[in-house]
C-alpha cells in the first residue's frame, strides 16, 4: 500500500500534492488535475478543456501559487471557491481562455500551457476570474451596480467587442475611466478588469490609477466594497498585492 502511494506521487507532481494539501487546509479549496468531466454547462458559457496530468502542471503552479497566495485565507469561503481545475485547451463557447470562473459550481479553471499566453496575461486573468466569483458571491448577481455606472463619463454606454484575449485586456486605457477595451463591454467586466489590474504590478497602471480621476474613483469604490466583503482586504493587503 505504501509502495503504491509512493509510486503514484512520483508520477505526479510533488508541488501539486503540496499545494493541494495547503489549500485544503487553508480554505477547503480542492485542487484538481486529471479527473474533470468536460464539457461543463455554466452561466459563463459552455466550458471545454482536456484533463492535464499533474506532472504537466508545475510551471503553471509556480505562477498560480504566487497569485493565489496574495489572498487571505478568509476570502475563499466568502467567494464560495470550492475547486480549482488545472487543464489544457481551456475554452468558453470555443473561445480559448487562460482562466474561467464557473460561479454556479464555485470552480476556477486554469489553462496550464504557459506557451499559449504571456505570463502577465495569465496572472491578470486569474484575478479577473476571481473577481467574478467575488462579484457573484457578494449578492447573487453579476454586474448590477448603479453607483459604479454613475462614475462613468456622462456620454458613455457599455458595449462592444466580446472577445476576451491578450489584446482586449491589455492596459491600453482606451478612454477615460477604462483600463482596457474589454472593460468597456459591461459593468461586470469593467469591475473584473479594474480589480485584476490592481492585483498585478504594472507601473504604468499604478500611475493611471493615481492620475486619472474616473479610474481613481472606480479603484476607491472597489476597495471600499471589497473591505466590506472581506475585512482582510484592507490597506495593508493592497500595498502587498501591488508589489509584484
Ligand atoms: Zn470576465
Amino acid at each position: 500500500m505504501l509502495a503504491l502511494a509512493a509510486g503514484l506521487a512520483a508520477r505526479g507532481s510533488p508541488l501539486f500534492d503540496q499545494l493541494k494539501a495547503e489549500y485544503q487546509a487553508k480554505g477547503a479549496v480542492e485542487l484538481v488535475a486529471g479527473d474533470e468531466t468536460f464539457p461543463v454547462a455554466s452561466s459563463a458559457g459552455q466550458i471545454t478543456g482536456k484533463n492535464a496530468l499533474s506532472s504537466e502542471i508545475d510551471l503553471c503552479l509556480y505562477l498560480f501559487r504566487k497569485e493565489i497566495g496574495k489572498y487571505p485565507k478568509e476570502i475563499f469561503p466568502l467567494m464560495q471557491l470550492k475547486r480549482v481545475v488545472f487543464c489544457r485547451e481551456l475554452a468558453v463557447d470555443s473561445q480559448p481562455r487562460a482562466a474561467v470562473a464557473d460561479w454556479d459550481h464555485g470552480t476556477l479553471y486554469v489553462e496550464i500551457h504557459s506557451g499559449i499566453y504571456a505570463d502577465n496575461h495569465r496572472r491578470k486573468m486569474i484575478h479577473h476570474e476571481i473577481y467574478h466569483l467575488i462579484d457573484f458571491a457578494d449578492d447573487g448577481v453579476l454586474g448590477r451596480d448603479p453607483d459604479w455606472v454613475a462614475l462613468n463619463p456622462p456620454d458613455f454606454f457599455y458595449g462592444g467587442d466580446t472577445k476576451l484575449d491578450q489584446k482586449t485586456t491589455a492596459a491600453t486605457h482606451p478612454s477615460p475611466g477604462f483600463i482596457s477595451t474589454y472593460a468597456r463591454l459591461n459593468v461586470a467586466e469593467d469591475k473584473a478588469e479594474t480589480f485584476a489590474s490592481l492585483m498585478v504590478y504594472d507601473v504604468k497602471v499604478q500611475l493611471l490609477f493615481k492620475q486619472e480621476s474616473v479610474l481613481g474613483g472606480k479603484v476607491q469604490q472597489l476597495k471600499q466594497e471589497l473591505a466590506i466583503f472581506c475585512p482582510q482586504l484592507d490597506a495593508a493587503f493592497w500595498v502587498q498585492a501591488a508589489k509584484f
